[in-house]
């Protein structure tokens, strides 16, 4: 299909959907499929081996996922697109295709808490060893990587300590090596930071978070080349099986048509109480990648349309005082996930991060008074009357 647009904004609604082959319908149809009939034995033959093009069964292709896939891998400025369960699922198949048994991962300084579960898991049956660095100069990066290192793997803003990784950088030294670089671009979201245009290899997402936008679905995606995502499709997708429903895909694909105004709301939010919070005297210290004054400020400033939704804060005490400050909110809900239409608020230390050993999780920066604050769409200045007369109990 020649495409008669440019912008993102209008292909989170148009991309890989062409009503003409679904009798008209403006709605994407959902495809709640298992199987699809042949014609004839042969027909499945020849679909089966691949000579014909073809709905099969749709733990391989369903029309309405595809929509999907089709529109991520664009909005990513990549070749295709391939999605999963859940995040977790499209983390486990991409760290798993990657790696083989005594390889070795580079990770930033600091990963979702089942991200860093699974390297674990990882290293006890498989022996793949990991290694968490800040990335922020070539000598480190050259100093890290190992002959049998088989991937850099990166998240930015980490989770939940709003680090930046500079990708230009981290793409530059990988390709010294030929060593691919994956991220996870679950915070940022297409419409903020595009890493394959940076020089990335694969992109995953748990787009649970912003890209579905609603908190009402559990998924994740992955764009990268073609002949990566073709192999991932049949290996940890078809054998391994941690494939999206068809329900999920819709409501995705409903979700994402308003991401460019959902994000640029997070971020406008996001940007108002960030200025409230970063001189409260009960806020020891804060983490956010709009924050000008801070050399992850100006990576940000590099790599990012905007900064995000997304800011995590040190309350001035102890975890009691931090889970005390928690309890006083009147409507912030306290809840792990990000990127809904609710403000939502953890406590990394004890919620997402708690698999983490002490010891890691604080040399990640993870300390017991960190909160993270995913910010709503909700009236900022309800948003900023909330958090202020908590913190004015602590
Ligand atoms: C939530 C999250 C994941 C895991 O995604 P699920 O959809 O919950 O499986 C991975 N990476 C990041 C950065 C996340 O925030």
């Amino acid at each position: 299909m020649t495409k008669k647009y440019q912008r993102f904004e209008t292909a989170v609604i148009h991309e890989g959907y062409d009503e003409k082959e679904m009798l008209g319908s403006l709605s994407i149809p959902l495809f709640q499929t298992s199987t699809y009939v042949f014609d004839t034995a042969e027909q499945g033959e020849r679909r089966f081996s691949g000579e014909e093009e073809g709905f099969v069964y749709s733990r391989l292709r369903n029309p309405t996922v595809r929509v999907l896939e089709e529109r991520i891998a664009r909005l990513e400025n990549g070749e295709k697109g391939l999605a999963f369960a859940s995040g977790m699922a499209a983390v486990s198949a991409v760290l798993l295709s990657l790696t083989k048994a005594n390889d070795h991962v580079l990770c930033s300084a600091g990963l979702y808490g089942c991200t860093y579960g699974l390297l674990t898991l990882m290293k006890e049956k498989y022996n793949i060893t990991s290694d968490f660095s800040l990335l922020d100069s070539e000598d480190a990066i050259h100093a890290k990587i190992k002959p049998e290192t088989a991937l850099i793997y990166v998240e930015t803003p980490i989770n939940p300590t709003m680090k930046l990784i500079d990708l230009e950088l981290v793409t530059k030294v990988a390709k010294e090596y030929s060593i691919p670089v994956v991220v996870d671009n679950t915070f940022s979201t297409p419409y903020l930071q595009r890493p394959l245009d940076l020089g990335c290899d694969v992109v995953l997402h748990s787009a649970t978070k912003y890209i579905g936008g609603h908190g009402d679905v559990i998924a994740g995606l992955v764009v990268g080349k073609a002949d990566f995502i073709d192999d991932l499709a049949i290996t940890a997708r078809k054998d391994i099986g941690g494939i999206m429903s068809p329900f999920d895909a819709w409501l995705l694909l409903r979700g994402l048509k308003t991401l460019p105004i959902r994000m640029d709301r997070h971020c406008e939010n996001a940007v108002n109480i960030f200025e409230k919070l970063k001189g409260h005297p009960k806020v020891a210290s804060i983490y956010f990648p709009g924050d000008t004054e801070s050399s992850d400020g100006k990576i940000a400033a590099k790599q990012m349309n905007k900064s995000g939704g997304m800011i995590s804060f040190e309350i001035k005490g102890s975890k009691q005082d931090a889970q005390y400050f928690m309890n006083r909110l009147n409507f912030i809900k306290i809840a792990v996930s990000l990127g809904d239409a609710e403000t939502l608020i953890e406590h990394p230390a004890t919620m997402t991060h708690a698999v983490v050993p002490e010891a890691s999780r604080l040399k990640m920066g993870i300390t017991d008074q960190l909160i993270r604050l995913s910010i709503g769409l909700e009236a900022w200045e309800d948003i900023w009357d909330d958090l202020e007369q908590a913190l004015e109990h602590v």
